[in-house]
């Protein structure tokens, strides 16, 4: 049995996607803390963005 093969979101390299990989589907923890970081700076970039309801809702009508 072959394990089926991902790659990692972080750095392309492929690892074998195994359930008791803690980091999958990353190939290791590093990559994992590193895209976890980034998914957070973008969140908070939308946060504080106004959003299209917000705009609308402000225009009075
Ligand atoms: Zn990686």
């Amino acid at each position: 049995m072959s394990e089926p093969l991902v790659r990692c979101p972080s750095c392309s390299d492929m690892v074998p996607y195994r359930t008791d990989n803690p980091y999958r589907p990353f190939c290791c923890k590093g990559c994992k803390a590193f895209d976890l970081g980034a998914w957070a700076s973008e969140q908070f970039r939308v946060e504080v963005k106004p959003t299209t309801e917000d705009l609308l809702d402000n225009d009075g009508l």
